[in-house]
């Protein structure tokens, strides 16, 4: 019962450096330090492994450790602490010398090949089916690949680590061409008068991933600053290229990096090492000799004279060119891309470009740059530095670089606002405090850490010295480290580029023209004979992938048994009291000293014309001025306070029902106990004296809105797309669609186009809607904390309430039109996401556990085998929402109506279902993973309140649970029915390729382009 629709924050491919950003600050104020008692020796040798380093890391709570495998040459690094969530990771260097995808297409191979031990197709997926992991994966870096995972179970933990070690080390995929075929790529031709084609799961995936001109703009980033080095590749793959790779260049690639002397072994949490070594040691290790693998990543010369790359992507015929260029400025950082020079550059970024207080991000807004981003970008061996301009036009390029220059110029003369370095410093280190909590990624994360030294020869250690590289940065408090930094890495730094990514009619026509053309080509040249070898070829392969494992194969594969796992609803503590008169909802969880605060508003009185204008409300609160503060103090304040004020539109759905929801207007923080007073000020100050009545803000803002909905829609559309497709037929998905959708987006793109004109309209809307939610007998307050941070939160509010209305007001009925049908969106992108839904209540069916059961076997059983292996897309999604709907989905999808096929095949699938007994107990027992996640105390009082809006009991959890465990494959067979009443309603929606849907136009009622 998890809330599968969240607003997504905007993804891109810089999503790492992001991700690291967060989390690379001091552990302050917390004393319980972890001491486990070393029982080993720095100098001694155990099972092969001598250890070389053993380091007490205070700030995370841990002992550091670093081994040397003396035979075969491999690196083993251990973090030991009290986290039950263990993790494991084995990386290699592997960089690549051409576009042909090569690391990434071995990542793929070796994980589904299996391997000598446990010789599975799809090994990784089997795993899956079975498992109660809270990570499983691999990732192809420009310069590594890892493969990590992440268990509570310590069987399991066990278990796993030979499964990874035997598939990295013994592979299968060697014997058997097929499996690169699959994966990689291969002829498509299923008679002898039908076009030739490329298929293939990576060919696809990378063909999805290259679909946005923001992650082509970082490959080619990479490509101007690093020309003579392995950088300038796509180590994922250029679909371009990827059909020049052999069999035997795979091969050779892995047996030159995939040996224990390149390799890079990370074991973390609570686990008995000498246990672990020994098992190595004795099943892999011993049998290796130390070789010397030339894997080092080139170094690029720093340049004379700055470079310049210009690069087209497509847009559609009907598009506008103007205003859809990206302009990047890129530095190379002279400097190790260590730990340290990550968290100071992150935070450099942060403070001069990516914060609306600096005068180098207002000098640019003066300038017309209204979107403006900077990213630190570490996974090389030279990191780099870019400052980006979206939304605007070639000719503006001499202008940004002149900006930017006279602007940092200009800093660095006069020094940077002091207070600008303090509160992004305190936002950091409160943002630290709560890592005390540990959840499902914290080890993951550490050994990504470890890597940005280990990988480039560097002591994995020192990225654990939080506090070192911290305490060197309060430097900049009183010295001028920053302004030197700016003056060393950008002002005087010829070794940087100018990247232009700009739009172009026509070039998706031509790149497909051109892939056609070298196929037709190529089939001409074929003889008839050998044209018949291809479509035997291609018809050989799809049966070798529709033949599934044999019994005795699946029983090599380790699993966990039901009867060892006791899996249990946890209790969240919730006090429900009256505080002023307003309901009340206190979580005494411990939280290292910091209150969490979330307001629920009702928005259930806001009228139906003016629902949209609740969530351009939540994204414009705090980034206009206040009577009280400028606009560009605002985040200031916010960041010397508070971990930042988020305010958002939501709805909670009464499980069962598309009809019953309460929408709700959301304000959440989290501050200190000191600073809890403040936060509310702030708060107070945000939410009633805002000034809407500013033009070229609103105006600014409400263009970095349609952007960035733009750049969700081309990367990723698949919760808009869903959500769209439900608003078929569901009044709680069209609320959704008009808040957060394609709706919302068509809003934005007219407030937009016609700003100057509704000026005045947006801002008596906006005021309107803020004096209609922002009204305390609307109002739910939660709060996240022990007592003490309770009691003053209690003391303080009414500071808050001051400033909050006190109106009788009557919810509105909505009456909203369900003409939208069958739908399809046109883009410039490579692949397709193809949609499908539809409401179970209305056939008479109540949601129950056995759903969960029946969700992962459609999708890890059925539709994998039909979409991705098969089909050749990268995913294929199932889901159950708020307890009454089901979709089916498909993302970087080559097929549209095949695809809508196999849906329909799910009815015949399931009235002939048939599983063996061990591989339905697989699938209970994923079922079960979610109860085995860890999560921060702050994400359970979230938890907690959203089962009290909603109304979902204790008992219902339970009942959920026991329905779960008591699933019988006859349950599943009887779904058939469902999915037969269900499909017949044909809700189908796709996003994608131009072309392929103008091909199936039949299929829908209405086409248009998705991005206006
Ligand atoms: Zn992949």
């Amino acid at each position: 019962m998890k809330i599968f629709i969240r607003k997504r924050k905007k993804i891109t491919s810089f999503i790492l450096t992001v991700i690291l950003l967060t989390f690379l600050v001091s552990n302050l104020g917390y004393a319980q330090i972890y001491t486990a008692k070393s029982e080993l020796e720095v100098g001694q040798t155990y099972h092969g492994f001598k250890l070389i380093e053993e380091k007490n890391l205070k700030d995370i709570e841990s002992i550091g450790r670093i081994f040397y495998h003396e035979k075969s040459g491999a690196k083993l690094l251990q973090i030991e602490n009290e986290d039950e969530n263990k993790n494991f990771s084995i990386s290699f260097r592997t960089p690549v010398d051409n576009n042909k995808g090569i690391p990434h297409i071995l990542e793929h191979v070796i994980l589904n090949g299996g391997s000598e031990k446990y010789p599975a197709r799809q090994l990784f997926f089997e795993i899956m089916k079975g498992s109660l992991t809270t990570f499983l994966n691999g990732m192809t870096y420009p310069d590594r690949t890892t493969y990590p995972f992440s268990s509570m179970n310590d069987t399991e933990f066990s278990n796993l680590m030979d499964v990874y070690l035997n598939v990295v080390f013994k592979p299968s995929f060697y014997k058997d061409e097929n499996f690169f075929r699959t994966d990689g790529w291969h002829y498509k031709i299923e008679d002898k008068d039908a076009p030739l084609e490329y298929n293939g799961v990576v060919y696809n995936e990378m063909k999805g991933a290259l679909s946005s001109p923001d992650s082509q703009l970082y490959s080619y980033i990479m490509r101007s600053l690093y020309p003579d080095t392995n950088y300038r590749y796509i180590s994922g793959g250029d679909p371009a290229e990827i059909p020049n790779l052999t069999f035997k260049e795979l091969k050779d690639f892995y047996d030159k990096y995939y040996h224990p002397s390149n390799s890079y072994i990370y074991i973390y949490g609570k686990l008995d090492i000498l246990d672990k070594l020994e098992f190595i040691n004795e099943n892999y290790l011993k049998d290796y000799n130390k070789i010397k693998v030339d894997s080092k990543p080139g170094i690029q010369k720093p340049f004379k004279d700055k470079k310049e790359l210009t690069v087209e992507y497509p847009i559609l015929e009907e598009d506008l060119e103007k205003d859809k260029t990206f302009i990047s400025l890129n530095y190379a950082l002279d400097g190790k891309p260590d730990m340290e020079t990550t968290l100071t550059f992150g935070l450099l970024s942060q403070i001069v470009f990516n914060n609306p207080a600096s005068p180098v991000v207002q000098n640019l807004n003066k300038a017309g740059f209204n979107n403006i981003s900077s990213v630190y970008f570490s996974n090389s061996a030279q990191p780099f530095i870019s400052i980006v301009a979206q939304n605007t036009n070639e000719n503006m390029k001499d202008k940004f670089e002149d900006v930017i220059y006279s602007s940092l110029r200009d800093i660095v003369d006069k020094g940077i606002d002091k207070t600008l370095i303090k509160s992004t410093l305190n936002n950091m280190e409160l943002d630290q405090r709560q890592q005390y909590s540990r959840d499902a990624m914290t080890g993951l994360l550490y050994g990504e850490l470890a890597m940005l030294s280990w990988l480039y020869d560097g002591n994995p250690l020192d990225g654990m010295d939080i506090d070192g590289a911290l305490s060197k940065l309060k430097v900049a408090l009183d010295e001028p480290y920053f302004e030197n930094l700016i003056e060393k890495h950008i002002l005087k730094n010829n070794h940087s580029s100018v990247v232009i990514v700009k739009p172009k009619k026509g070039l998706m026509e031509e790149k497909s023209k051109a892939v056609a053309e070298k196929l037709e080509k190529y089939k001409a040249s074929l003889s008839d004979k050998e044209i018949e070898k291809l479509i035997i070829d291609y018809k050989e392969l799809q049966e070798w992938n529709g033949t599934p494992n044999s019994e005795e194969i699946l029983n090599t594969i380790p699993t966990l048994s039901i009867k060892d796992l006791e899996p249990k609803i946890e209790k969240i503590p919730t006090k429900e009291k009256k505080e002023n008169g307003i309901r009340t909802l206190h979580h005494p969880l411990f939280t290292n000293g910091v209150g969490f605060l979330n307001l629920y508003f009702d928005a259930s009185t806001v009228k139906q014309e003016q629902i949209p204008y609740i969530s351009l409300l939540s994204q414009i609160l705090g980034k206009v001025s206040t009577e009280k503060y400028n606009y560009t103090q605002l985040p200031i304040e916010e960041a010397m306070y508070t971990g930042g004020i988020q305010y958002s539109a939501t709805v909670v759905t009464k499980q069962g029902s598309n009809d019953i929801y309460y929408p709700k207007f959301t304000v959440s923080s989290y501050a200190t106990e000191e600073n809890i007073s403040k936060m509310l000020e702030i708060m107070a100050e945000e939410m009633a004296n805002s000034n809407f009545d500013d033009k070229e803000r609103l105006k600014q803002l409400i263009s970095n809105i349609k952007s960035n909905m733009e750049n969700q829609l081309s990367s990723g559309p698949i919760n808009i797309g869903i959500i769209r497709n439900l608003s078929y037929f569901s009044p709680v998905y069209k609320y959704n669609d008009l808040l957060l959708g394609l709706s919302y987006y068509d809003f934005i793109v007219d407030l937009d186009k016609n700003f100057d004109n509704k000026y005045k309209e947006i801002v008596k809307n906006l005021e309107e809607v803020k004096n209609t939610l922002l009204n305390r007998k609307n109002m739910l307050i939660s709060f996240t904390g022990e007592q003490k941070e309770y009691n003053v939160f209690r003391k303080n509010i009414p500071t808050l309430l001051k400033v909050i209305g006190d109106k009788d007001l009557n919810s509105q009925k909505y009456n909203f039109d369900f003409d939208n049908k069958n739908e399809a969106f046109s883009s410039t992108m490579d692949i397709l996401y193809n949609f499908q839904t539809f409401d179970f209540t209305k056939h008479g069916y109540n949601y129950s556990g056995k759903m969960k059961v029946l969700n992962n076997i459609l999708q890890s059983d059925y539709l994998f085998n039909e979409i991705r292996i098969k089909g050749g897309a990268y995913g294929a999604l199932f889901g159950i929402i708020d307890e009454s709907n089901i979709f089916l989905g498909s993302y970087r999808d080559p097929n549209l109506k095949q695809t809508y096929d196999v849906y329909k095949g799910a009815i015949d699938y399931l009235k002939n279902f048939n599983m063996s007994e061990k591989d339905f107990e697989k699938q209970i027992i994923s079922s079960l993973a979610e109860y085995y996640v860890p999560t921060s105390n702050m994400a359970k009082g979230q938890t907690a309140d959203y089962y009290y809006l909603s109304g979902i009991t204790e008992e219902d959890l339970n009942k959920e649970l026991e329905e779960i465990l008591n699933t019988k494959p006859e349950d599943i067979k009887k779904f058939a029915e469902l999915f037969e009443k269900g499909l017949k309603e044909n809700h189908i929606l796709t996003i994608g390729n131009d072309e392929v849907i103008k091909d199936n136009k039949d299929l829908f009622d209405s086409i248009r382009n998705l991005v206006k």
